[in-house]
């Protein structure tokens, strides 16, 4: 059995943060929130703990972590140096959903944490309970996603419960995850800098600070994945999923099609497309906010596998800003198929 541990912003939360903090020490993992999705964390430098996220996780050994700091301090003790365009971004985006990739000094951390590599990703979560609690650890924390491998990441504790319930010995629930997409990556240790995964930090926040980039559209055109895990498919449903320009006149006719050849809808799209043909609708709230379509896009398709539905089809955002990071993960969910 999974043990919950309740936490609140308003609270005294030292005893829940001791429970984690012990467990993890012990060499055991711990779910915990961030502002981007729920973490399932270990202990950085003890490679049989961080083993264990890789199994709870059913996730191949190649794909490496993110390591979750507090304070800059700590990342002297495993990072062999920090290139200056990395500090201006950190400056500005830290605490918060940017991972930056920087070189690992050898002999710090547990080897599978980085999948073996010479660099390791690393980030300061904003999210008020993370932070405490990462304080309190003081130890550099690694932590993927929560979810079983290529399953929609969770963005609250009874998300991690579907996935890990009786496979991790702890959560700690601290309510819904605000950002809702993964972090932002960039790789530092290339000039330009690489964007390797489009977030809430938008690319157009990053340029502003620290000039050009490789971006992610240089990267799609190139056949081996630049970043390691990037091979790997996300975020899938049981049903197949496809994307639409839901305000395109045709958009109608198709969905009433596939319902006249008995094909049951999950359509997922903000309230203003509830008229749309469909036999199930997954809010991504009342408008085109794209905050808000973003906490509430990984909830939609997993709740998708609740309902008896043959096809997802999403509703698809102009690759603007945050758009960018939206349709990044909507592209892999539908495996890039439109309607
Ligand atoms: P997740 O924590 O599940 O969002 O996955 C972390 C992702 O970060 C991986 O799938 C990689 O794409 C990326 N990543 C982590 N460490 C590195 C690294 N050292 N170099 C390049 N990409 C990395
Ligand atoms: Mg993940």
């Amino acid at each position: 059995m999974t043990k919950c541990v309740h936490v609140d912003r308003n609270g005294d939360n030292t005893k829940s943060y001791q429970q984690i903090v012990d467990n993890w020490l012990k060499g055991e993992v711990a779910a915990f929130p961030t502002e981007t999705v729920y973490g399932l964390g270990a202990d950085a430098r003890n490679a049989e703990a961080v083993a264990k996220i890789f199994h709870a996780k059913g996730r191949p050994a190649d794909n490496p972590l993110i390591v979750h700091i507090a304070r800059t301090q700590q990342l002297q003790g495993f990072i062999e140096f920090v290139p200056e365009k990395a500090k201006l971004a950190m400056d500005i985006f830290w605490p918060g959903p940017l991972t930056a990739i920087l070189p690992l000094k050898k002999g710090t951390l547990a080897p599978n944490v980085s999948a073996e590599l010479s660099t390791v990703g690393v980030r300061m979560p904003s999210h008020l309970i993370a932070r405490e609690l990462l304080q309190f650890a003081g130890i550099p924390i690694a932590a993927p996603s929560a979810n079983s491998s290529g399953k929609p990441s969770p963005t609250t504790a009874s998300h991690v419960l579907e996935d890990l319930d009786g496979r991790i010995p702890y959560i700690l629930d601290g309510g819904p995850s605000s950002a809702g997409l993964e972090s932002t990556i960039v790789d530092f240790t290339v000039e330009p800098p690489a964007l390797l995964r489009p977030g809430s930090i938008t690319e157009e926040m990053l340029t502003s600070v620290i000039g050009e980039m490789t971006g992610a559209g240089t990267l799609k055109e190139q056949q081996a994945p630049k970043a390691p895990g990037m091979k790997y498919t996300h975020y899938a449903p049981d049903a197949p999923v496809r994307l639409a320009n839901l305000d395109d006149p045709s958009t109608k006719g198709k969905l009433r099609d596939l319902q006249k050849q008995g094909k049951r809808i999950a359509l997922i799209a903000t309230n203003r497309h509830q008229a749309l043909p469909h036999d199930e609708f997954l809010s991504l709230g009342l408008t085109d906010d794209l905050q808000v379509v973003s906490s509430q896009l990984f909830a939609a398709l997993r709740a998708c596998n609740k309902l008896n539905v043959d096809i997802i089809v999403a509703e698809a955002y102009p690759k603007e800003g945050l758009g960018h990071a939206l349709m990044n993960r909507l592209e892999k969910a539908a495996g890039g198929a439109w309607l």
